[in-house]
């Protein structure tokens, strides 16, 4: 199930990269997250969890 990150919401608190590196980056162009492993979305609850926004989904 991929996942997706609301540009609207994140705020770069870098929180889902330093918890999940293997499913996200931060992205110095735009100071928000970016998904780099979509498929891994069974394991991102923890940085949906950690997200202050709730800006993170799985599809
Ligand atoms: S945890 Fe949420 S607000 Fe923080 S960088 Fe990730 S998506 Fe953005």
């Amino acid at each position: 199930m991929p996942v997706v990150i609301d540009p609207n919401l994140c705020i770069g608190c870098g929180a889902c990269a330093a918890l999940n590196p293997e499913i996200f980056r931060m992205d110095e162009t735009s100071g928000q997250a970016a998904v780099v492993g979509p498929e891994a979305g069974e394991n991102a609850a923890g940085a949906i969890e950690s997200c202050p926004v709730q800006a993170i989904s799985v599809k």
